[in-house]
């Protein structure tokens, strides 16, 4: 899997990209992070991506050609000639459509995921209407830019990967349901059941015990999976 960023400050995903598990998976090949200048597709020698926006009003707005043309190109890029690619556009807008783990399931399983993050006012809603595939917004709040809704996706797409986070069962575990068949749906919006670890009693001061669950502490791989069901929850459907 490739993920295409398209950023103004490519520079704020260098820490990113160099944190050990991803840096770990991107060695083995496992996916790649190809982070882009926008300015690299302006045409003019000031490298201009923004513009007053028409009709008047506070800060700038990102233009539509720059970003056309780096989609363009991006998307060519990673065109294989055997197969169609299975490639998908993101826009991130406040106004777009909430980002949820069972969305990241289905965008672990694409080849291309190109992202343009967005930067002062926002950006010309003719990439939104005619460019993005899908418009996403990581929660009913406005950021400075687009730039850690790409790290959110990466890192929430990226662990649903075979071989990124070093523990295989912890999909297969999710496959099961409550009755103890498999349940696909379970999977896609599936949140694991709280972790404790040692102490098992734990005392912030005297005659108060903090104490993890017994039935995780009782050896029975039974009871241990049933507090498991209990505790996990589906986050979204
Ligand atoms: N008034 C602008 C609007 O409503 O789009 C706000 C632009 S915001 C200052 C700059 C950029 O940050 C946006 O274009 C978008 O890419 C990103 N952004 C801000 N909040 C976001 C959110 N909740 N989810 C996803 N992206 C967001």
């Amino acid at each position: 899997m490739i993920f295409d960023v398209i950023t103004i400050f490519p520079e704020l995903f260098e820490p990113f990209c160099n944190e050990s598990l991803i840096k770990r998976a991107k060695k083995k090949g496992i996916f790649d992070i190809r982070v882009h200048n926008l300015r690299d597709w302006a045409d003019d020698k000031h490298k201009t991506v923004d513009e007053k926006p028409f009709g008047g009003g506070l800060g700038m707005v990102m233009k539509i050609e720059p970003i056309y043309k780096a989609v363009q190109e991006l998307k060519s890029e990673a065109r294989s000639p055997k197969s169609e690619t299975n490639s998908k556009i993101i826009l991130f807008t406040p106004r777009g459509k909430k980002f949820t783990q069972k969305k990241a399931y289905e965008f672990s399983k694409l080849d291309q995921i190109i992202m343009i993050c967005g930067r002062y006012e926002g950006i010309d809603e003719r990439v939104a209407r005619y460019i993005a595939d899908e418009k996403i917004s990581i929660g009913d709040y406005v950021l400075m830019g687009g730039e850690l809704p790409a790290m959110i996706i990466i890192e929430t797409v990226t662990r649903l990967i075979p071989g990124v986070i070093g523990k295989p069962e912890f999909l297969a575990q999710h496959l099961i349901s409550k009755k103890g068949e498999a349940c696909p749906e379970l999977v896609e919006g599936f949140l694991e059941h709280p972790q404790y670890t040692r102490p098992e009693v734990f005392e912030p001061a005297p005659g108060i015990q903090w104490k993890a669950p017994k039935a995780l502490l009782s050896g029975d791989h039974k009871k241990i999976g049933e507090w498991h069901n209990k505790h996990g929850k589906i986050i979204s459907k």
